[in-house]
């Protein structure tokens, strides 16, 4: 088990540290290598995405990444910016469905903007496509008809594609709650009618898995309404990025919140939905949980180790209902701690 770790820029190196103390507890046989992907990969090698890394991720089962980016390289030109190299890592791994789960602890309720007897206890997981969709398709464009500006893309997805990105939803499901509500449009867009199509003839090889479907309007209603119904929702490219932003702020704490983006062949990257948090690098007090639990969804998803995966989850729980607290989740009356106490906290859980 071959494990590529990017810990990239800011507060990247503290987080993805302690995220792999963690890792390095669970006595797996896992073999660690550490490569520069992001600004620190400019300052050092002139590419954001350096060669040696590509190597390292290419021949990596998966990859445990930190955060990139910072004010340092925000005037470079576009190609020599960190989050190209995010871009071009992504692309490079062939990575099509991009997994989020947004899980809000009972302990943590509080930081919700909605009620807590809403949103405590959620546990839902977003499966977006993400390499097709309005976003890639073609004809896309500006140009002048009639004598005025026009702007068009194209909403496009092949079966082929619909077929593998639910097949990834019902995979998850399995794991979980066996539950997917897939997501669409299909009352005016053809597109997202030959998606239900698609989605209703894969449910046939998941006779364990229930399958619904909500219109997109009604399903950012229902997330606000009453998520805790959902627990797989699938959905393309554009409705993904918009549903998943929704459903990680009904978390209301950044920290926490991992993700991982997967390929044909379960190989994953695997990262915090946060950035590099240049306001706090440097500084010891970020919150490294949404790292730890990136690395468990590795375990998961490209391992297969679900009882590795569910110890370092059942950690993260222990330390919180404790009353640990890094600053962005801190309440009074609980112990507040620095990133490197929070990774030690979770590691005496384990
Ligand atoms: P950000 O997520 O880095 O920070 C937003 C706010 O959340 C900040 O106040 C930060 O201190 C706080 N925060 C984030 N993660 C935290 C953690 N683990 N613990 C405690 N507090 C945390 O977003 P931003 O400020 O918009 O972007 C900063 C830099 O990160 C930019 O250069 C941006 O391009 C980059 N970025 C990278 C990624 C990525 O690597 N995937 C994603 C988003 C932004």
């Amino acid at each position: 088990m071959k494990i590529c770790v990017l810990p990239g820029d800011g507060i990247g190196p503290e987080i993805t540290a302690e995220a792999v103390r963690v890792l390095k507890t669970l006595d797996l046989k896992l073999e660690l290598e550490e490569g520069l992907l992001g600004g620190c990969a400019v300052d050092a090698a002139g590419d954001p995405f350096p060669e040696a890394t590509q190597k390292l991720a290419k021949e990596a089962d998966a990859v445990l990444l930190g955060a990139v980016g910072g004010p340092k390289w925000d005037n470079h030109p576009r190609e020599l910016r960190p989050e190209r190299g995010l871009l071009r890592i992504r692309k490079d791994l062939g990575l099509f469905a991009n997994l989020r789960p947004a899980i809000l602890y009972p302990e943590l309720a509080n930081a919700s903007t909605l009620k807590p007897e809403v949103v405590a206890g959620l546990d839902i997981l977003i499966v977006r496509e993400l390499t097709g969709d309005i976003y890639f398709g073609t004809p896309r464009g500006i140009e002048i008809r009639h004598g005025e500006r026009v702007g068009f893309n194209t909403m496009i997805y092949s079966e082929s594609e619909i077929r593998r990105i639910l097949k990834v939803a019902f995979e998850a499901a399995r794991k979980r709650g066996k539950k997917v509500c897939s997501i669409d449009k299909m009352n005016v867009l053809e597109t997202t009618q030959l998606w239900r199509d698609v989605a209703n003839e894969v449910a046939r090889d998941y006779p364990d898995v229930e399958l619904s479907h909500m219109l997109v309007d009604n399903a950012a209603m229902q997330l606000v309404k009453n998520p805790k119904q959902f627990d797989v929702i699938v959905t393309g490219n554009m409705f993904g990025d918009i549903l998943s932003d929704e459903a990680a702020m009904l978390t209301g704490s950044i920290g926490m919140l991992p993700s991982a983006s997967l390929d044909e062949k379960n190989k994953g990257l695997y990262e915090p939905s946060h950035g590099s948090a240049p306001d706090i690098a440097g500084k010891g007090i970020a919150n490294p949980l949404a790292t730890i639990l990136s690395a468990a969804m590795m375990l998961r998803y490209t391992f297969n180790l679900e009882e590795a995966a569910r110890r370092i989850e059942g950690a993260v729980k222990k330390v919180l209902a404790a009353g640990y607290r890094t600053a962005d989740i801190y309440e009074p009356g609980m112990k507040k701690v620095g990133t490197r106490e929070m990774g030690d906290a979770v590691i005496a859980a384990l």
